[in-house]
C-alpha cells in the first residue's frame, strides 16, 4: 500500500491489488474517506497511515458497488457507508452480491480475512447533489457505464476530482454488468466539465492525474469507446494498457457491446 498527498488536505492511499485507490478528504474537523485498499493488511494498517498524516476519517463514500470499493468498514467499521442512489438500489436489489464477490476473489488469490464484509448502515444519497463535509461541499456527480451505478466526487476547494471507474491509466474502459458504452460515454462527458475544473484526478484504479493527462485519457477512452463499438476484435490497446489483463477485459467488452 503507497500513500501519496495530492494536497495539504488529500491524501490518497493505493493498494497493491489492482492499484485500488482510497482518497481522504479534509475540511475544517472533518474527513471524507472516499473507498478502499483490498487487502486485510492494508485494511489493518489504513487507520494508522491515515492518522499519521493527519487524516482521521468521519465519514465514508463509495464511489459504485462493486466489491473491492466497498471495503472502508472493515477499517472504520463505526462509520456509516455513503452511496449514490443507484448504488443503493443496486445493493437492495443484489443482496450479498458484493460479499460473494469478495468471497470468491479471496478464494482466488488465497486471501484470508479476520471476518467476513459487512457493509453495515448505508446512507443514499440523491445525485446529482451536494455534501457539506466541515464547512465545505463536496458536488455528487452521476457516474455510470462501466456498471448500472455510480458517482463521482468533486472537492473544489481542493480541486480534486475522485471518479470511481473512469479515466484510469492502468484499466480501458471496462463494461461490467449494467454497464454499457452509451452510459461510459455519458458519464465521459460528464467528467470532461469536472477534469477542467480539478487539479488533480483520482481514478478507481492506478496513478492520480494532473489535468492535462486526465483529458488526454478521457480522449483515447472515447477512441477505444468508438473501436469497441464498432467491433475492432484487433483493436491496438492504448499505451500502458495493452496488457494480458486489459485484452482479457477488452474481450469480455466485446461480448457485454453486444459483439
Ligand atoms: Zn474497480
Amino acid at each position: 500500500m503507497r500513500a501519496v498527498s495530492v494536497h495539504r488536505d488529500a491524501i490518497v492511499v493505493t493498494s497493491l491489488l489492482w492499484q485500488t485507490t482510497a482518497t481522504a478528504l479534509r475540511a475544517g474537523e472533518e474527513t471524507m474517506l472516499i473507498d478502499s485498499p483490498y487487502f486485510p493488511d492494508e485494511l489493518e494498517l489504513l487507520p494508522a497511515v491515515l492518522g499519521q498524516a493527519g487524516f482521521v476519517p468521519t465519514a465514508m463514500l463509495a464511489t459504485h458497488a462493486d466489491f473491492d470499493h466497498v471495503l472502508g468498514r472493515l477499517a472504520f467499521g463505526e462509520l456509516a457507508l455513503g452511496v449514490p442512489e443507484s448504488t443503493a438500489e443496486r445493493l437492495r436489489e443484489n443482496p450479498g452480491q458484493a460479499q460473494r464477490a469478495l468471497r470468491d476473489e479471496d478464494a482466488r488469490s488465497y486471501v484470508s480475512r479476520p471476518r467476513p464484509l459487512s457493509l453495515g448502515q448505508v446512507q443514499s444519497l440523491p445525485v446529482p447533489g451536494r455534501l457539506e463535509l466541515g464547512g465545505e461541499e463536496l458536488e455528487l456527480h452521476p457516474a455510470a457505464g462501466h456498471t448500472a451505478d455510480g458517482m463521482a466526487v468533486f472537492a473544489p476547494w481542493l480541486g480534486v476530482l475522485v471518479c470511481g471507474d473512469y479515466l484510469s491509466a492502468v484499466e480501458i474502459p471496462m463494461i461490467s454488468e449494467g454497464g454499457s458504452p452509451a452510459g461510459y460515454r455519458a458519464t465521459l462527458a460528464t467528467l470532461a466539465p469536472l477534469v477542467e475544473r480539478a487539479e488533480t484526478v483520482v481514478p478507481g484504479h492506478g496513478p492520480t492525474h494532473p489535468r492535462e493527462r486526465a483529458l488526454a485519457l478521457l480522449d483515447e477512452d472515447v477512441a477505444y469507446l468508438d473501436a469497441l463499438e464498432r467491433g475492432e476484435e484487433r483493436h491496438r490497446l492504448p499505451d500502458g494498457r495493452d496488457t494480458v489483463a486489459q485484452r482479457e477485459i477488452h474481450t469480455a467488452n466485446l461480448r457485454a457491446a453486444g459483439g
